[in-house]
């Protein structure tokens, strides 16, 4: 059994500005402001941390920030349907990705999780529109911790506790478009695979240190032979 743990944005959906646009109009309804959101970075960050990010920029303290941040969720998530709903915006699957979530499925040996800065809800939505839902069975998520490093360790426990086989940090894959997914497998002793799907140039992200880079996960033979190198195969008894 292998534990492949994906994030979402620019790895598995190509985003269309959903997020941004449906985070624009939550804070504009709760707090009346939104820091510079249009020209702000949302790659690799959990939805959390860039809140955060930019009220500080706006001028807010961290202890009216912590006290404050939850409002924004229930018009985060109303916003993001709407957005999700349209045309404009809609993400779609990245190139390969339907087909590889099928063979994985289809191989029977490996565990899908999510390893994302999406608060959960949002990720389901993204999927969801994407028409990627109800392919991973566990996840971690922004709604669980705002640093993305505190993520791989609970999707490792979700995953061991769901499926009773006890995995290990050092056997999970993360699968990731940013340098913040790279560092965050790293700092936690998972491998990694850094996709260039989500703008970020190939040699940035070599440069980051993953196990292997892919362009992209469209050749789904490719890829399958690059999980099974870094050695998601099945093994023995588990
Ligand atoms: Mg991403």
């Amino acid at each position: 059994m292998s534990l492949l743990l994906f994030d979402v944005d620019g790895t598995l959906v190509k985003s269309r500005g959903a997020g941004r646009v449906a985070l624009r109009a939550a804070m504009l309804e709760v707090w009346g402001l939104t820091g510079p959101i249009d020209g702000h970075d949302f790659r690799g960050k959990t939805d959390p941390w860039i809140v955060r990010q930019l009220l500080r920029f706006s001028g807010w303290e961290d202890g009216k920030i912590d006290a404050r941040l939850p409002e924004v969720w229930e018009p985060y998530l109303r916003h993001l349907d709407a957005a999700l709903a349209s045309s404009r915006t809609r993400p779609s699957p990245c190139a390969g990705v339907p087909r590889l979530l099928e063979r994985l499925t289809a191989e029977g040996h490996h565990l899908l999780g999510l390893v994302t800065g999406n608060v959960a809800e949002g990720a389901t939505r993204k999927l969801r529109a994407a028409g990627l839902d109800g392919r991973f069975e566990i996840g971690a998520f922004g709604s669980d911790s705002e640093c993305r490093d505190d993520l791989p360790p609970l999707a490792v426990a979700r995953a061991s506790r769901l499926s009773g086989f006890g995995f290990r940090l050092d056997e999970a894959i993360v699968i990731g478009d940013t340098p913040e997914d790279v560092r965050c497998a790293r700092v936690n002793g998972a491998r990694v695979i850094a996709v260039a799907t989500g703008g970020f140039d190939a040699g940035v992200l070599q440069a980051h240190g993953p196990d292997l880079l892919l362009e992209d996960l469209a050749d789904t033979e490719a890829v399958l032979e690059a999980f099974e190198g870094l050695g998601a195969s099945v093994r023995g008894d588990r």
